[in-house]
């Protein structure tokens, strides 16, 4: 085993709660040594991040599916790894893994952490380091279980996604088309429409910056919403639930227009939809899906590697330094595909 001792792990923590978006001044930057690991530990030296909307929940103070992250913590982030270290006899130095690392450059996992870190190895030739974290990572098992599970999406049905060029909406209307279904995304802006229907193959696009979202889905769902998976609330919600059709399913998989708000969350106005239209509304939290991932990314690796899936990822330089401004980008619509940062070359 070769010798840790010459190296810096850079850190980033939570250093106060952030009222609205997030600033610099909500971060402090650390650097400790990298220690040799413990009997049944795990040194991973960082490669790539998944920076994700539900981190801006995560810290927040209050109840929430996961505790906030502590003041003073490492900031909590899901990655891609490689073993550096090992004294755990299931991995060894050179091993691929995904965890969740933290924005940190090294992490030590214990044995008794393994599988509260979900650490895993990775296999290589199945997919890229960035899609390991896109289409096999979480926003592949959330867009998967989200959409099949939740929606419940029959052949024939008409699948609308919000989000629709990002990690999880990409992978939500590829899926749906794949199970028969027709596909409508709603994204910001024309290129990422564009490629929404170009590359990704979804039968239409609406660019909520330039239309009328509730004029835009009457043209393009003529019988309604059979399915409609949100990612983002607001009034791009409410549009939707204008337009379901009877029996419909409402995915609440994330409310990102919500996330920075200082005031209150903007709930639905139109929700007497689901009366009428006999409609259902449910939420869901990826992580309660975890003993079946090995199912979904079976058979999405199976789509990735014939070509019926395609994926994006937006992978940002720089390293953890850079991760307050990068995580920013999600909430400003700057990335486009599944937001990565790199923090090593391999
Ligand atoms: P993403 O879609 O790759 O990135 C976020 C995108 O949200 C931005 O690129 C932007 O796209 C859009 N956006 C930002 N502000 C907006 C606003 N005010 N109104 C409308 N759209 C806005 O992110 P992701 O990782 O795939 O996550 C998508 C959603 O899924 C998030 O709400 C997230 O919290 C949720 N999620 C939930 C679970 C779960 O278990 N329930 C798990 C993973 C993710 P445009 O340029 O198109 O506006």
């Amino acid at each position: 085993m070769s010798s840790l001792a010459s190296l810096a792990n850079h850190q980033v923590r939570l250093a106060r709660r952030p009222a609205g978006l997030p600033t610099r001044d909500d971060w402090s930057f650390t650097t400790q040594d990298v220690a040799e690991p413990a009997e049944g530990a795990v040194v991973v030296r960082t490669l790539a991040l998944s920076l994700d909307p539900a981190m801006r929940g995560w810290m927040n103070e209050g109840r929430s599916y996961i505790p906030p992250v502590g003041l003073g913590e490492v900031m909590r982030a899901g990655g891609i790894g490689r073993v550096v270290a090992s004294r755990n006899a299931r991995y060894a130095p050179g091993d691929l893994v995904s965890a969740a690392i933290g924005v940190q450059e090294y992490a030590t996992i214990g044995e008794a952490d393994a599988s509260r870190v979900a650490l895993a190895k990775i296999d290589p030739r199945i997919a890229s380091v960035p899609q390991w974290l896109n289409v096999l990572g979480l926003p592949g098992m959330t867009a998967y279980f989200g959409l099949l599970e939740v929606g419940q999406p029959k052949a024939g049905d008409t699948v609308v996604v919000s989000g629709a060029a990002g990690a999880v909406g990409q992978t939500v209307g590829q899926l749906a088309r794949i199970k028969g279904c027709r596909a409508v995304g709603i994204a910001g802006g024309s290129a990422k429409c564009e490629f929404v229907v170009k590359e990704l193959g979804f039968d239409a696009c609406i660019d909520y910056k330039a239309l009328d979202v509730k004029a835009a889905l009457k043209t393009h769902c003529p019988q309604g919403i059979d399915v409609y998976f949100d990612n983002v609330g607001g009034d791009i919600l409410d549009a939707a639930l204008a337009r379901l059709a009877r029996g419909a399913r409402v995915v609440i998989c994330g409310a990102i227009s919500q996330y920075n708000n200082m005031g209150d969350v903007k709930g639905p106005k139109n929700y007497m939809s689901l009366l009428v239209n006999r409609a259902r509304m449910e939420g869901m939290v990826v992580f309660d899906y975890a003993s079946r991932y090995p199912q979904a990314i079976a058979e999405l690796a199976g789509y990735l590697q014939s070509g019926r899936l395609k994926s994006r990822e937006d992978v940002v330089a720089g390293g953890v330094a850079a991760f307050p401004e990068a995580l920013l980008k999600l909430f400003k619509g700057e990335n486009f595909g599944k937001l990565v940062l790199q923090v090593a070359e391999d």
